[in-house]
């Protein structure tokens, strides 16, 4: 579903409202094909690459929330921008155990959970901080060597231990699909987070919420919302193409 778009780098409040505008409409139109109400998808702007200059126009053409996969990075720019107090911060890459302690210091939300080491580690460190995090499991749906997250089949053991990690506030599963043009890989990947949750949610401990399901990017995010996703995270179709190439972060992308 990569590489049929172009997209358009947003320099201006105007570009940029243009551009949420298009991809509001866009999940506007997939929520319509299967019976779902827009509201309840929620619009998670990633910008990674994109300068703090940018963001604050991005800020001030409404957006208050962004997701970030590099910690530093993300900790720079918050620290850059801590004046526009009411923006939140998702950390929504793979994060070493050593770094759980600057997640703990300003990030709102965490999306790659998918190891117990670091759930401990983000714990103990928010605890110090005294502040709490929504987490989401990460969930290997693709099966490729070269995704992070759980295996499927993993996830529910995982999920149980969670209750013990009580600045640790569950709110579901995330996942990256196959890097694929066709539709019939990459739906498949959608579908299973979605099975998989309505299996959690039955089995779920107390305490542990398994409502989100944090799935779809700018070329994809449509079929995920038609399987169920509450969460899209979207960073080239508002933001513009970005210079570094997908390889950088995710090798199989392969351009
Ligand atoms: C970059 C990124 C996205 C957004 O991808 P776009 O193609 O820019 O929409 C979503 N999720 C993760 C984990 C990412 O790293």
């Amino acid at each position: 579903m990569h590489s049929s778009h172009s997209w358009n780098t947003a320099l201006t409040v105007e570009d940029f409202q243009r551009n949420l505008a298009a991809v509001r409409q866009r999940i506007a139109n997939a929520c319509a094909r299967v019976g779902r109400d827009p509201a309840e998808v929620r619009l998670l702007p990633v910008s990674k690459t994109v300068s703090q200059e940018r963001l604050r126009v991005a800020y001030a053409a409404g957006c208050r929330e962004l997701g970030e996969i590099k910690v530093q990075e993300a900790q720079l720019k918050a620290e850059g921008m801590s004046d526009l107090t009411d923006l939140r911060w998702s950390i929504i890459g793979h994060l070493q155990t050593n770094k759980a302690k600057h997640v703990a210091r300003f990030a709102h939300e965490f999306q790659a959970l998918d190891r117990l080491r670091l759930a401990e580690a983000l714990d103990r460190r928010l605890q110090q901080e005294g502040r709490s995090l929504d987490v989401l499991v990460q969930v290997n749906t693709s099966g490729e060597e070269s995704k992070f997250g759980l295996a499927p089949q993993d996830v529910l053991s995982f999920v149980r231990k969670l209750p013990s990690f009580s600045a640790l506030r569950v709110r579901g599963l995330m996942t990256l699909a196959v890097f694929s043009p066709h539709e019939s890989q990459v739906r498949p990947c959608f579908s299973l987070l979605r099975e998989l949750r309505e299996r959690l949610r039955e089995d779920a401990p107390a305490g542990v919420a398994m409502e989100e399901l944090s799935m779809g990017m700018s070329g994809d995010f449509e079929l995920a919302i038609e399987e169920g996703a509450t969460t899209v995270r979207v960073g080239q179709a508002i933001f513009g193409p970005r210079d570094t190439p997908d390889s950088a972060y995710w090798p199989q992308a392969g351009q």
